[in-house]
């Protein structure tokens, strides 16, 4: 959709010129893919920085582990090659896929736009956060700050992001991507936003960790020494989802659906790990 009350548009090709012009004023937001910004009103801006003319490599793979660029396509995630152990590299494809909408819309979505949207159905949120991910945020003043996923986002649409801070990359490390992993995903209708999106991790070293989102506005990661028996892990997401951020309730699930399908997938996932 046409925004008619936005006045400038600003192409930035470098973190200074970046800098200058999302300074963190409340008119000014970045745009990466569009596919949220264009698709709503936007009473409140006056002006949009582009990100994709920045340059930035897409990601990158190196011993250390994978780095996606905040400009990096949803369905370029898919792409990534696989490496020697990397064990959770379906994963990837698994969560490009869990982004419920056409070939046209992935492939300019991008890593950045999803995570930093903050909707519960980000399923760039579900891979990053279940693989215990870091998130490289630029601030207008030259300072770099860096955050694990799991903290970043805060909640339905809100982020602990700065004002004037743009993420610039996450990075998946080495050891994250040569766990086990096992997915469940849950909608209403075939095709469907995710309305529960539950990773279960098996480390090499035996450790275990449950990764919830969608079911909750934001990510829910438990962590154990060993895979857990199923209904004892359902009885800890349970109880760690209704001492923090309850179900979430939208047209896409009602909450006590939600937790019935989340605690299903959650005891699946164990016993496909164990
Ligand atoms: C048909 C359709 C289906 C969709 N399905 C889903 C779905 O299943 N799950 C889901 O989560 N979303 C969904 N969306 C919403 C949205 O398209 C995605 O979340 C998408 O990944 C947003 O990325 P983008 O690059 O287009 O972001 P944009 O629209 O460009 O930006 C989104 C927000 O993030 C900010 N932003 C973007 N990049 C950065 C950055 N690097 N640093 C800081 N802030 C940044 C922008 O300022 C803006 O506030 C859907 C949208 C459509 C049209």
């Amino acid at each position: 959709m046409d925004l008619p009350g936005v006045e400038a548009f600003v192409a930035v090709h470098d973190r200074a010129a970046l800098a200058a012009a999302h300074d963190g004023d409340p008119a000014t937001a970045v745009l990466a893919g569009g596919t949220w910004l264009f698709s709503t009103p936007q009473p409140q801006l006056r002006r949009l920085v582009d990100l994709t003319t920045l340059g930035w490599e897409p990601f990158t793979v190196s011993a250390a582990g994978l780095r996606l660029a905040g400009t990096c396509p949803v369905s370029a995630v898919a792409d990534v090659p696989a490496r020697p152990g990397w064990a959770a590299h379906p994963l990837l494809r698994q969560c490009v896929r869990a982004l419920l909408a056409s070939f046209k819309v992935r492939s300019v979505a991008t890593v950045g736009g999803n995570v930093c949207l903050a909707l519960p159905a980000g399923s760039m949120t579900s891979l990053t956060a279940a693989l215990d991910a870091t998130a490289e945020l630029w601030s207008a003043d030259g300072s770099v700050r860096h955050l694990a996923v799991e903290d970043l986002v805060l909640g339905d649409r809100r982020t602990a992001l700065r004002p004037g801070e743009v993420l610039r990359a996450i990075t998946i490390p080495d050891a994250a991507l040569r766990a086990r992993t096992a997915f469940r995903r849950t909608s209403l209708s075939r095709l469907g936003r995710s309305a529960s999106l539950v990773v279960g991790r098996r480390d090499p070293g035996g450790g275990a960790v449950l990764t919830v989102t969608a079911a909750t506005e934001r990510p829910v990661v438990l962590r154990y020494p060993a895979v857990p028996a199923p209904a004892a892990a359902a009885a800890d997401v349970a109880q760690r989802v209704e001492a923090t951020c309850g179900w979430f309730d939208d047209v896409h699930g009602a909450p006590d659906w939600r937790r019935a399908t989340t605690l299903r997938s959650v005891a699946e996932v164990c016993g496909e790990l164990a």
